[in-house]
């Protein structure tokens, strides 16, 4: 049944946005998006601690973009895909009120349609898969919750990793890419920055069978080059709005539970950064419940545009 509903979700969506992306061929996201992503090249650091600078890049991020919030309303789009999801006949009738998103500049995402529910967030998982990921997927798919798993190469280059890959797909979960090595893009020869995401996104469809339509920069940081090997693969770019699991100060279960629920960042759109972690994991349920509890919902990423 889920199955049969992804699928038809999937063609539904391939089809709109087949249509969205010709009505829409310079999409003003990307070109606000880019300035974001300046903004927060200044502080990509070292390497190593790899997440405190994602921690940097996110505050940069957030600060200077929390005016736009969406005013749509209304919208159980959720449910009126469960109830026709089946019925292949209606497939018509259902992409004219698809209840969409888009990216934003900052990374929030933003109702296209009435049908779309604006006290929404996207759940996203970086990093795997690792030691969780398949753990973290088995437990979104039992809390019914979608997310997109941004995986790196050096996890999926032998047979286990591309066995949780494979896992984590059939699950239902949208794959994105997330570089071969997890290098900040603007330390290395441009030769470098393309087959970290070409190679990346052959090695993501020679195992799921699709190829990844949205891209996230190692700690956030993309460059101009960057952003055109993204364009040419027809992918889109997307940072975060909030997340906390690199922050010294809670990398721990109950600590992340009340943070991810409780900061101020959160909002209709917010785009939740987490990664393939023990204490990520652990916190899960309580995080995805604290955010039930507040009246949000959580965005298919099939349903972005
Ligand atoms: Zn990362």
């Amino acid at each position: 049944m889920k199955m049969m509903k992804r699928t038809y979700m999937l063609t539904a969506c391939v089809l709109l946005f087949a249509a969205a992306c010709s009505n829409n061929e310079d999409n003003n996201n990307e070109s606000s998006a880019e300035e974001t992503g300046a903004a927060g090249n200044a502080d990509a650091a070292e390497e190593n601690s790899s997440e405190t600078n994602e921690a940097e890049e996110d505050t940069e991020n957030e600060e200077g973009n929390r005016a736009d919030a969406p005013d749509d309303e209304n919208g159980q789009n959720e449910q009126h895909e469960d109830n026709n999801g089946a019925n292949e006949e209606n497939a018509v009738e259902e992409e004219e009120e698809p209840g969409y998103y888009s990216i934003q500049g900052d990374s929030s995402l933003a109702p296209v349609d009435d049908e779309a529910e604006e006290q929404a967030v996207l759940i996203t998982i970086d990093d795997a898969p690792d030691q969780y990921g398949v753990a973290m997927a088995e437990k979104l798919d039992e809390l019914d919750v979608p997310a997109i798993f941004f995986v790196n190469g050096h996890f999926i280059n032998d047979e286990e990793g591309a066995r949780q890959l494979e896992e984590i797909h059939e699950l239902g979960f949208e794959i994105g890419n997330h570089t071969m090595t997890h290098p900040n893009l603007s330390d290395i020869p441009q030769g470098d920055v393309e087959s970290e995401i070409i190679e990346l996104s052959d090695m993501i469809e020679e195992i799921t069978g699709d190829r990844p339509r949205f891209f996230r920069a190692p700690f956030g940081v993309n460059t101009d080059f960057s952003d055109e090997v993204i364009e040419s693969e027809g992918m889109q770019r997307m940072n975060w709005t909030y997340g906390y699991d690199f922050d010294a100060d809670y990398m721990e279960k109950e600590a992340l539970e009340e943070i991810m629920v409780e900061t101020e960042l959160l909002r209709p759109g917010a785009n939740l950064l987490m990664h393939d972690r023990d204490f990520t994991y652990e916190a899960l349920d309580v995080m995805i419940e604290g955010l039930e509890d507040k009246g949000y919902e959580f965005i298919d990423p099939d349903h972005i545009e």
